[in-house]
């Protein structure tokens, strides 16, 4: 089973795929966590060169092209070696975040991504798991948490924006994605993270 995780920054996501992870292993499930952009050695270099340096350091068709070639690699040397083997696959962000993130970072974007991905990455996950937060609560979580996210200076406005365009992302690809309110306490999220997996596992 492959299973990602995605939502905006300050979300939660990356608790709740570590709690998912700690739990399935708990019940000696063979699950293996993982993260993008990064994943595989070549992909968290990648990751580097996008994350750390100045926000207009590349224009957006590059970091497309980069993010693209970080993911490529994070399947070949990653995801597909331990779906192969039979493990449970999560992932922290995937292909969806990149339909957001460079797909909304100008005008004819997305239909790039969408090409692209065709043509390097076609692999979807079997279940995706949107964690829903308001705009204003991630924001506050994400600068209260001094991490890496890219958006902050951008303030609520681009939050909102990517809220939205999740959602309207969890419609498009109804078939496979979960969407959970993730305003709640960590447990109380992470019990419907596991009743929606469970569907899946059957
Ligand atoms: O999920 P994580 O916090 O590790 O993401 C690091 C930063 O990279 C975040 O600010 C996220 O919004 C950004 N990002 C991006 N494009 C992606 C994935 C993540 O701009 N495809």
């Amino acid at each position: 089973l492959f299973v990602s995780f995605e939502g905006i920054d300050g979300s939660g996501k990356s608790t709740q795929a570590r709690m998912l992870h700690d739990h399935l292993a708990s019940e000696g499930h063979e699950a293996i966590l993982t993260r993008e952009p990064g994943g595989s050695p070549g992909a968290e270099e990648i990751r580097a060169l996008v994350l750390n340096g100045a926000p207009d350091r590349w224009s957006p068709e590059t970091e497309l092209l980069l993010f693209t070639a970080a993911r490529r690699d994070h399947l070949e040397r990653t995801v597909r070696p331990a779906l192969e083997a039979g493990r449970t696959v999560i992932c922290d962000r995937f292909a969806d975040s990149t339909r957001m993130y460079q797909g909304l970072r100008g005008p004819g974007l997305r239909a790039s991504v969408d090409a692209l991905h065709d043509l390097m990455i076609a692999q979807e996950p079997d279940l995706t798991i949107l964690i829903d937060i308001d705009a204003e609560t991630g924001l506050a979580r994400a600068i209260e948490r001094g991490g890496e996210g890219r958006f902050e200076a951008f303030g609520g406005e681009m939050q909102q924006r990517m809220r939205d365009g999740f959602l309207a992302l969890a419609k498009e690809f109804a078939g496979r994605f979960a969407v959970i309110d993730g305003a709640r306490a960590p447990d109380a999220v992470a019990a419907d993270v596991r009743a929606a997996v469970m569907a899946r596992l059957g």
